[in-house]
């Protein structure tokens, strides 16, 4: 009976692991087997070849359907940067809306601010006019109670003097004189009492003009912050497009390599013991397997490298989509629909959901 628990299941995870590691040597036995059938064939030498050619049949199958499979899982991780790609694009645009609002907002707020700074100005100038204008009212009013004075001081003796002469009369000339001062002294405290009051109210107009100037600095102050927000906001998630971009683009330089790669050993699926072309097709395959191409290709540490052969830009991707890889370009954070684990690797398909390299197993047939 074949007991699956957790723990087998993960070692038999590290031992598929390195099996895929070790793909890209199964793969190179699989030609150096081809290569020795065809100068066989070439040195005329009559061996029998078919176990050979039925044993590299297999592992080219084998070799295919993994290549086939690997890449599929890159098109699915490349599928769900694209689509992480436009919700980010859809965000940067909303919020970028949020923005142009905002900023238009601030336009009208500032142009308002110049109006009141200009009325501020205007207030400011009538209030210091109303100042010089108290000043001058108190000014006068201040000669004319010293005139009252030297007056009453005046008439007083002037009066005395002139009753000497007149028998009396000088002293209601005196009054008289007195009774006239008096009024315009009266009326030069009016005056005083209308600057102040005016003035008071000019210097109230100028508190609520300075008020309404803050008031529109303020809320300028907090549109400029909230602008400044959004801006890093939308900095932050453009770094986040072209992070995935960066990524998207290493995906699609390992995509077509295994996908020649699955052509390549789909080749050997061709092979027969006795057909006519086995040594053309022995010399494609050998030939295909020694080809020097340049490929731009990633290291499981992020570092580019570039690989001669298809052999060399296999293995970078192999190793670099392997389990334990966990920050390689191609791993996602995603989480697994079968067990709910939150995973960060390369993930494995069932359908299209991601799954973890555990349930993957599990869901495997077994050989027991
Ligand atoms: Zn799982």
């Amino acid at each position: 009976m074949c007991a699956i628990t957790l723990q087998p299941l993960k070692i038999a995870a590290v031992i598929r692991m390195s099996s895929q590691t070790s793909l890209v040597e199964k793969g190179k036995h699989c030609v150096a087997v081809a290569s020795e059938v065809l100068k066989h064939n070439e040195m005329g030498q009559t061996v029998d070849a078919s176990s050979k050619l039925v044993s590299m049949q297999k592992d080219a199958a084998v070799l295919a359907n993994e290549a086939e499979k690997l890449a599929k899982r890159l098109e699915a991780v490349d599928d769900h940067y694209q689509e992480m790609d436009a919700k980010l694009h859809r965000q940067v645009g909303q919020l970028g809306m949020q923005e142009e609002t905002l900023k238009t907002g601030k336009k009208n707020s500032e142009s308002i601010l110049a109006g009141q700074q200009s009325v501020l100005r205007n207030k400011e100038s009538q209030l210091s006019s109303a100042e010089s204008d108290l000043q001058r009212a108190e000014g006068k009013l201040r000669d004319a109670i010293k005139e009252e004075k030297s007056i009453q001081i005046g008439s007083a003796v002037g009066g005395a003097v002139l009753g000497l002469f007149t028998g009396g009369i000088g002293l209601l000339v005196g009054a008289g004189v007195g009774a006239s001062i008096g009024a315009i002294v009266n009326a030069c405290r009016d005056e005083e009492k209308d600057a102040r009051s005016a003035r008071g109210r000019r210097k109230s107009d100028v508190d609520s003009a300075k008020s309404a100037v803050q008031s529109s600095e303020n809320q300028i102050s907090s549109l400029a912050s909230q602008i400044k927000d959004l801006a890093l906001q939308i900095q932050r998630l453009e770094q986040k497009r072209q992070e995935i971009h960066q990524k998207r683009s290493e995906i699609k330089t390992a995509i077509p390599v295994l996908k020649n790669s699955t052509q390549f050993w789909l080749l050997f699926k061709q092979l027969s013991e006795d057909g006519e072309n086995r040594s053309t097709l022995l010399n494609k395959i050998v030939k295909k397997a020694h080809e020097r191409e340049s490929y731009e290709m990633f290291q499981s540490n992020g570092s580019q490298s570039a690989a001669n052969t298809f052999f060399e830009a296999w293995k970078s991707i192999e190793v670099a989509a392997a389990d334990g890889f966990s920050n390689h370009i191609y791993s996602i954070d995603y989480n697994c629909v079968k067990c709910s684990s939150a995973c960060k690797a390369l993930p494995f398909l069932r359908g299209p959901d991601f799954i973890c390299s555990i349930c993957h197993l599990a869901l495997q047939p077994t050989d027991c």
